[in-house]
């Protein structure tokens, strides 16, 4: 695989989906800021991992729904590293009830990380590839880590899901304002990757037999699987793809209930 040349910003880095990307582009020689909420062991492994493969790293904490700490962040990474090319807009969490038992905690919560958060990291992203010169080639990348929950709709989860598909049309129309200047922006939605979000499932056998059947791959993705489809949109290989949402998701937002076994 060829050397990646550049810095990336990694939201929610310390597990699961980001750890695995800010693992991957760092062993690429990329340079990483390692962003995480809470839990700073985790992000310290996640330096860890990169510096054994050869990368370099920084971490920061910021909670990605205050404004005040997502511009700090980005002015770190500014400090550390004299700018940034890529941004993977990744944190992100579930607090699931059924709808009439949602509290507006339980609603704004989700809806302050998910989306709130994609929005201020974006702008912060946005702000800086503005303000980098004309040379005709791209100025900056933008990756949003959506689900396919911003298609498929999913009871007991609607505040999870309405941020999902919000960041869809944050996605795209923010694609479209900023591809004039050369800035590109797309969506990586996973489907269900074993991370800690989702622990209770492919940890216990019969949730898991559940789960395969809305996976005509027949398998549980890993963090890998979604490493490497961001390296890709973050490369010059995916030059002219802009706006576009790539599904990681082994076949699951292809009607699974309708493959034939007969
Ligand atoms: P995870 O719980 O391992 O990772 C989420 C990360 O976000 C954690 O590191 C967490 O600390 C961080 N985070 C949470 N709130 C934050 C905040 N306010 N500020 C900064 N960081 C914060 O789960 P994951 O599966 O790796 O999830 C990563 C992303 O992938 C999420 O956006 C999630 O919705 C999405 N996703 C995951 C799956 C899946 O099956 N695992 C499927 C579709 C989409």
């Amino acid at each position: 695989m060829t050397k990646l040349n550049k810095t990336i910003v990694v939201t929610g880095a310390s597990s699961g989906i980001g750890q695995g990307i800010a693992v991957a582009f760092g062993q690429l020689g990329a340079n990483v800021l390692i962003n995480y909420h809470s839990d700073e062991e985790g992000a310290k492994e996640t330096l860890k991992q990169i510096n054994d493969g050869g990368g370099t790293g920084i971490i920061h904490q910021a909670n990605v729904g205050i404004e005040e700490e997502v511009i700090s962040m980005f002015d770190r990474a500014k400090e550390e590293f004299g700018g940034f090319d890529v941004l993977i807009n990744n944190a992100g969490i579930q607090q699931d009830n059924t709808f009439s038992k949602m509290s507006l905690e339980e609603w704004t919560t989700v809806i302050d990380t998910n989306l709130t958060g994609q929005f201020l990291c974006a702008r912060e992203a946005i702000r800086h590839f503005e303000g980098k010169p004309d040379t005709g080639k791209v100025k900056g990348n933008v990756i949003f880590m959506s689900s396919v929950h911003d298609i498929i709709p999913w009871a007991g989860h609607i505040n999870y899901a309405a941020s999902k598909g919000g960041i869809l049309m944050l996605m795209k129309s923010l694609a479209l304002e900023v591809a004039p200047q050369k800035i590109r922006v797309n969506a990586i939605s996973p489907g269900a990757i074993a991370t800690d979000i989702n622990e209770e499932v492919w940890s216990d056998e019969t949730k898991k037999k559940e789960l395969l059947k809305l996976i005509p791959y027949q398998r549980i993705g890993e963090a890998k699987d979604v490493a490497k489809a961001a390296i890709w949109l973050a490369s010059d290989d995916s030059d002219y793809v802009i706006g576009t949402t790539i599904y990681v998701d082994g076949g699951m937002t292809l009607y699974p209930g309708f493959v034939d076994n007969g």
